[in-house]
């Protein structure tokens, strides 16, 4: 079936024909006629299902109609962080090359004037963060009064990072007659409840979840310690022995996290790059386009940061931590095996509370992840890259090629350092950190949602 019979107009069928899609993804199939019929739509699909453009394609046909005015968008796009708000514009950049619409983009850290400059003109898609579109609204910049369309992308998302009372506020403020598209990976009873409330008959769409279709990703569980000191020798062992490795994103659960392993991988002088949510937006969209220009090899990053992202690529993925959610687990591991292409996914795991991590994963995904032998030698090496691994990441030749981890010629790895005396203060100094309660879910979250003072970047010690 091709993209023709969807009822989109030429100019989005020629946009299309020269991205080289050949075929609607289903939730396209099934979702775009809907859109083009005015109806709500309740999309339940992941991303990597096509779901962008499943809205996107067919909002640009219907934009097609009318012409903004100022300061009262036409449509909104609401988007849990930054980088799912900017990929969103990059896909109307894309699909819209033969439209002359205006788009315009409110998150923290885009210039302020520069928006508002487009908004004064009149904007035909607006697309935010709800905390930011709220600052916006509140200061009389803009009218929600004009919204013929509103998508809500990734609720369930937006439910994880206390969005939902912004969400409320929002659907309350867009007249009452808009149409609404609503996507959501899950359902739980709280996103349920604000189906009900504010879409209006919609027709459910639904695509398989990504927890289906796993195949072309390899999974491992390997043992660690349960110091951070032991995470981080097998994690540089892991990726030394890796076979194949292009390239690797490595989750943490807490930004905190995020930065101290960046920082230790840096100094052992990987090619590596940090993505959370402390990061001022001008660094993270750059730690982002380096790695997917391949121009650093690791990307250490939050589930939050993380989320969503199009990287089309990844050969391996590490989850440092066991992710609190099991979800997240299947977004993690989504970064990679994408379109047909296979990948491996590593998860370090130490002590019980892991172990019962672990369980709700597998339960989730229907089967057992095999444990891999941990690399010779992890957990015993200097952190300060003393002894650090050797050239083989410690591993005798032969092993493991079965689970698709050999030696590597150390691609995300350059020459080794001498260890430096400050290094190994600084690391004694993290383990004896006195450590804040473990926090029920991760702790990274939109910054333009906070208060102005806490939006102030935390400087990352390179
Ligand atoms: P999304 O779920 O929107 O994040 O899209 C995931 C990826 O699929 C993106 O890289 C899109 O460019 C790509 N994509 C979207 N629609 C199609 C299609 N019909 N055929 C092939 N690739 C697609």
């Amino acid at each position: 079936m091709s993209f023709s019979h969807l009822g989109l107009s030429e100019k989005v069928l020629a946009a299309v024909a020269a991205t080289g899609y050949k075929e609607p993804t289903p939730i396209q199939d099934q979702a775009i006629p809907h859109v083009l019929a005015h109806r709500d739509v309740l999309g339940i699909a992941q991303t990597g299902t096509g779901k962008t453009a499943a809205f996107t394609l067919p909002m640009l046909t219907l934009l097609e109609k009318g012409r903004a005015r100022a300061r009262m968008p036409r449509t909104l796009i609401l988007e849990p962080t930054r980088e799912l708000a900017a990929q969103v514009e990059e896909s109307f950049a894309k699909y819209g090359a033969n439209h002359k619409l205006t788009v315009a983009l409110l998150i923290g850290g885009v210039s302020f004037g520069d928006q508002d400059f487009k908004l004064t003109r009149g904007v035909d898609v607006l697309i935010a963060t709800p905390g930011r579109l709220l600052d916006h609204f509140e200061r009389g910049r803009l009218l929600l009064t004009g919204v013929e369309l509103l998508v809500i992308d990734e609720a369930d998302r937006m439910l994880d990072m206390g969005f939902i009372p912004d969400i409320e506020r929002i659907c309350k403020l867009v007249p009452f007659t808009r149409q609404t598209l609503f996507f959501t990976a899950t359902m739980p009873p709280e996103i349920q409840r604000i189906t009900e409330q504010f879409l209006h008959n919609p027709v459910r769409v639904e695509v398989a979840r990504p927890a289906t279709t796993l195949a072309t990703t390899a999974q491992f569980l390997v043992k660690s310690g349960r110091e951070d000191f032991d995470k981080r020798d097998t994690l540089r062992r892991l990726i030394h022995a890796a076979e194949g490795l292009k390239n690797a994103i490595i989750f943490c659960n807490r930004k905190r996290d995020v930065a101290t392993l960046y920082r230790s991988l840096k100094r052992h002088d990987f090619s590596v790059q940090a993505l959370h949510g402390d990061m001022d937006q001008p660094a993270r969209m750059a730690a982002l386009d380096q790695f997917r220009k391949g121009e650093v090899t690791l990307l250490v990053a939050s589930d939050v940061a993380a989320r969503g992202l199009d990287i089309v690529d990844v050969s391996h993925i590490y989850n440092f931590d066991v992710p609190f959610h099991a979800d997240d687990y299947v977004h993690r591991i989504g970064r990679t095996g994408r379109a047909g292409r296979s990948g491996t996914a590593i998860t370090l795991v130490c002590g019980s509370n892991d172990a019962k991590a672990v369980a709700a994963i597998e339960k989730l995904i229907g089967r057992t992840i095999p444990y891999m032998d941990a690399p010779d030698g992890a957990g015993t090496a200097s952190e300060s890259g003393a002894a650090a691994p050797r050239s083989n990441g410690g591993r005798r030749h032969g092993e493991r090629r079965s689970q698709g981890h050999r030696a590597h010629g150390g691609g995300a790895r350059q020459p080794q350092r001498p260890a430096n005396s400050v290094t190994r203060i600084e690391e004694a100094r993290t383990r004896r950190a006195p450590q804040p309660p473990a926090r029920s879910r991760n702790d990274d979250g939109d910054a333009a949602h906070l208060p102005a003072f806490l939006l102030r970047p935390v400087p990352v010690k390179a």
